[in-house]
């Protein structure tokens, strides 16, 4: 790749001294942004997370790749550290990129980072990136809201700080409250979820999946319900990273795995909510 990969265009300038802090989507290299591949083209270092691809890394072939990734739950020690060497790099006066999977301020602690930076009077920009919970999804085949099932849809942690189910969330306001649960880092926890989602009411035969490794090569999707989410997990051996899907908008995967479509087969259901073919309610 070159620098014209770049369409023509006024793009801002990674200044010396700068840091980028840029989301580089969920993990399929052509859902980056123009902005994040023109990020890519300029930086010195980039410090990226566990989830950027090596595809992704190597459109920086200039720059020094440095690894700061964390596993869940870690403690929050060596997020300390890794902003501070944002802080370091920048007064070296590098060109940074600090490059996240997904979104940076979607359960990335990129407003964590922006924070250390501003404090330390270096400047910034943000560059949103294509997250999980959305994009992910929508490679299963699964519309994060779709007008006959859902107004709104939830986007929930499955860790806080400590690796635990996050005990400031409220699971039954939850439970009563969203249409559709999309739940990050949910795969430890799932049994627990699950439980306190039934505890408050939600039925155990409401649709439910898992999708690891999205938009990757090695993307696997998990088709159950929330009364067998854990056991099926279990016995399927995924692993994340997974987003969980909770509600009606999983039955859409049967008309909308265009993957599958794409792979020569049918459709398994036209209608999987039972409401009729859009043409036919317009
Ligand atoms: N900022 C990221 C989320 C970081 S938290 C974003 O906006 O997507 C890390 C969690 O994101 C993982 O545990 C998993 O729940 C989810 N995730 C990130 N990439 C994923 C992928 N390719 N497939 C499935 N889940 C993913």
């Amino acid at each position: 790749m070159n620098d014209s990969m770049l369409p023509s265009g006024a793009w801002p300038v990674l200044e010396p001294g700068w840091v980028w802090l840029c989301g580089a989507g969920p993990g399929d290299p052509g859902l980056l942004t123009l902005h994040a591949l023109n990020a890519l083209r300029q930086a010195d270092v980039v410090i990226y997370d566990a989830l950027v691809s090596e595809e992704i890394l190597s459109w920086a072939p200039k720059a020094e790749h440095v690894y700061a990734g964390k596993r869940g739950g870690k403690p929050s020690a060596k997020q300390r550290d890794i902003s501070l060497h944002l802080v370091e790099l920048a007064r070296a006066g590098k060109r940074v990129l600090r490059l996240k999977g997904g979104d940076p301020f979607v359960f990335g602690r990129g407003g964590e980072e922006a924070q250390t930076l501003i404090q330390h009077g270096v400047p910034f920009r943000i560059i949103p990136g294509i997250s999980a919970g959305i994009g992910g999804l929508a490679y299963a085949g699964i519309p994060v809201t779709h007008r006959d099932v859902n107004q709104s849809v939830t986007f929930v942690t499955g860790h806080d700080q400590s690796g635990e189910t996050p005990g400031s969330l409220n699971w039954r306001a939850i439970a009563e409250g969203a249409q559709v649960l999309v739940i990050y880092m949910g795969m430890k926890h799932a049994r627990r979820i699950a439980e306190a989602l039934m505890d408050a009411g939600r039925p155990a035969e409401e649709p439910a999946a898992v999708v690891c490794n999205a938009t990757t090569p090695n993307q696997q999707v998990l088709e159950t319900t929330l009364g067998r989410l854990a056991d099926d997990i279990d016995s399927s051996g995924l692993e994340p990273p997974a987003i969980l899907c909770i509600g009606r908008s999983v039955l859409m995967r049967q008309v909308l795995d265009w993957q599958a479509l794409a792979a020569g087969e049918s459709p398994r259901n036209l209608d999987p909510l039972g409401r009729g073919l859009p043409a036919e309610t317009l």
